[in-house]
C-alpha cells in the first residue's frame, strides 16, 4: 500500500471537465447527418419535430449518455479485428429509403441483416419482449427499410448486476424475427408515421403528432417540455410524481 502524503490535495479542474464535455460534444456531432426525416425521429415524433424547427446543442447529460454508446459502436464495427478498433468508424453511414421517405442508419449490416447496437444502464436484463420495446421499434424500422424479416439486437448492459449483486457489465445478443405479413404491416406504420411528421413540419403544427415515450417525457429530460406541454402529462402531478419514483 502506498500511503497518501499528509499534504496531498485533489482539486477539481472544472475548466478541464467542461473542455472534455465540449470535445465529446464535437465528436458526437461530427456525424454527417443528412437533411430530412430519420428513422430515429419516428421513435420520438414530437421531440423530432422540435429538433427540426428549433435545434439545440446537446446538453452535457446527453453527451455523457451517448459517449459510451459511440465507443461501443466502434468496437462492434471492428468485427473480428480486436486490435484494429477505429473510433472514427462508428456507423455504417446513412441510406435514403425512397419507399419510406426517410434516412436510416443501421449501426451495422451483417450478412445483409440490420443490426442495432445499444448500451443500457439497466441493472437487470429484460424479462420480456416489452422491456426492449424502444430498441425493437428502431430495429423494426431498419428491417422495414431493408425489407428483411430478420434483424439482430446487441445490447451492452453497462450496469448489469450478477447473482451476488456485483456490477458485472455484459453483452446480450438477440436474433429478432417477424413474419412477412408483420413486415408489411410495420412498413405501412413506418410510412404513416413518417407522413404525419412530414405534414406537421410543413404545417408547422405539432399538436396532432403522437407523444414521445414516457421514459423521455419529463421537464428534466426534454428541453422542449414548456413548448410542447404534452397533454395528460404537463400539469399532471401524478404523472410527474410517478416519474420520480
Ligand atoms: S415534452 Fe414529451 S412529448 Fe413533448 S417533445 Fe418532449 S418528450 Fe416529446
Amino acid at each position: 500500500m502506498i500511503p497518501l502524503p499528509p499534504s496531498i490535495t485533489a482539486d477539481r479542474d472544472i475548466a478541464a471537465e467542461e473542455s472534455l464535455v465540449e470535445r465529446a460534444r464535437q465528436w458526437l456531432s461530427a456525424d454527417d447527418r443528412k437533411e430530412g426525416i430519420h428513422a430515429s425521429d419516428l421513435l420520438k415524433p414530437r421531440q423530432a419535430y422540435f429538433k427540426h424547427v428549433d435545434p439545440r446543442p446537446w446538453s452535457a447529460r446527453e453527451v455523457g449518455l451517448f459517449l459510451v454508446g459511440k465507443v461501443l459502436h466502434a468496437f462492434i464495427l471492428s468485427d473480428g479485428d480486436a486490435t484494429g478498433v477505429d473510433v472514427r468508424a462508428t456507423d455504417e453511414g446513412s441510406t435514403y429509403s425512397e419507399e419510406l421517405g426517410l434516412w436510416y442508419s443501421p449501426d451495422h449490416v451483417g450478412d445483409d441483416i440490420p443490426v442495432e447496437l445499444k448500451t443500457s444502464r439497466a441493472q437487470y436484463p429484460p424479462k420480456s419482449i416489452g422491456d426492449m420495446e424502444t430498441y425493437l421499434q428502431q430495429l423494426l424500422i431498419y428491417m422495414a427499410a431493408k425489407k428483411k424479416t430478420e434483424g439482430r439486437l446487441v445490447v451492452f448492459y453497462i450496469s448489469a448486476r450478477d447473482e451476488a449483486r456485483k456490477t458485472s457489465p455484459k453483452f446480450e445478443v438477440y436474433d429478432v424475427r417477424i413474419t412477412q405479413e408483420e413486415l408489411e404491416a410495420t412498413t405501412y406504420e413506418v410510412r404513416r408515421l413518417r407522413n404525419e411528421l412530414s405534414d406537421a413540419l410543413v404545417a408547422k403544427k405539432f399538436d396532432r403528432l403522437p407523444l414521445c415515450p414516457a421514459w423521455l417525457c419529463h421537464p428534466e429530460q426534454c428541453p422542449y417540455w414548456n413548448q410542447c406541454k404534452p397533454p395528460g402529462r404537463y400539469d399532471n402531478r401524478a404523472y410527474l410524481e410517478g416519474k420520480r419514483k
